[in-house]
């Protein structure tokens, strides 16, 4: 997949050329669960730019999840990141709220071609969590200490949890 529209000729085909520079599909219904950033570019920020197959993509998942789609160039640049020296620009994002919607997402991924790619903290120092694939941040919703029980040194939790919440619970209740 090319990260820009095809260019036959010199004159832009497929998305751009359809819609004329505008988002069409998803992004023009306003899908409920697209969130701010994506909603608000129509508003006077910088035109989005996205791909046709990524259109697709985020459309499908969009219909599919009840947490957060964001494929617009402002998600699609901060999870470009992690705390590597790496930066490779994602597909799009998806912030789950349950474990329905990463079933969900990775049905809808694989029905695309494209690579699932999940993401707790993004402290990785090796590129782990950038690449072109969704990516699914567990930090935003999934991140509840389910059961934590200090005699057996166990606990379950969602996948979001990062280690500083888990001390800090394990402090609270001793
Ligand atoms: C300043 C600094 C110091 C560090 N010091 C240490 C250290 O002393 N010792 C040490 O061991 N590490 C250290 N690290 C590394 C860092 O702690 C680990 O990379 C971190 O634990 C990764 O967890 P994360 O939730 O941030 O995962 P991410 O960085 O978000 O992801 C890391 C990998 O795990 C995968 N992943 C994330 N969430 C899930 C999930 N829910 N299900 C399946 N796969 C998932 C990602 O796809 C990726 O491949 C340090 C990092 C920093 C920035």
């Amino acid at each position: 997949m090319t990260s820009r529209p095809a260019r036959a000729g010199g004159r832009l085909t497929g998305w751009a050329a359809r819609g004329g520079g505008r988002l069409t599909g998803w992004a023009a219904r306003g899908g409920g669960r697209l969130t701010g950033r994506t909603a608000h570019r129509g508003g006077g920020g910088a035109s989005p730019v996205i791909e046709p197959e990524v259109a697709a993509l985020a459309d499908a998942l969009a219909r599919a999840v009840e947490g957060d789609v964001e494929f617009d160039d402002y998600a699609r640049h901060l999870y470009s990141r992690d705390a590597s020296m790496y930066s490779i620009r994602p597909r799009g994002v998806v912030a789950p709220r349950h474990a329905e919607d990463v079933v969900a997402a990775v049905r809808v991924a694989a029905e695309h071609g494209v690579a699932v790619l999940p993401r707790g903290a993004g402290t990785s120092l090796a590129g782990q969590t950038v690449g072109d694939a969704v990516v699914l941040d567990f930090s935003r919703y999934m991140c509840a200490i389910l059961e934590l029980d200090a005699a057996t040194r166990t606990a379950r939790v969602q996948p979001g949890v990062v280690q500083d919440q888990l001390n800090g619970r394990r402090q609270r209740t001793s």
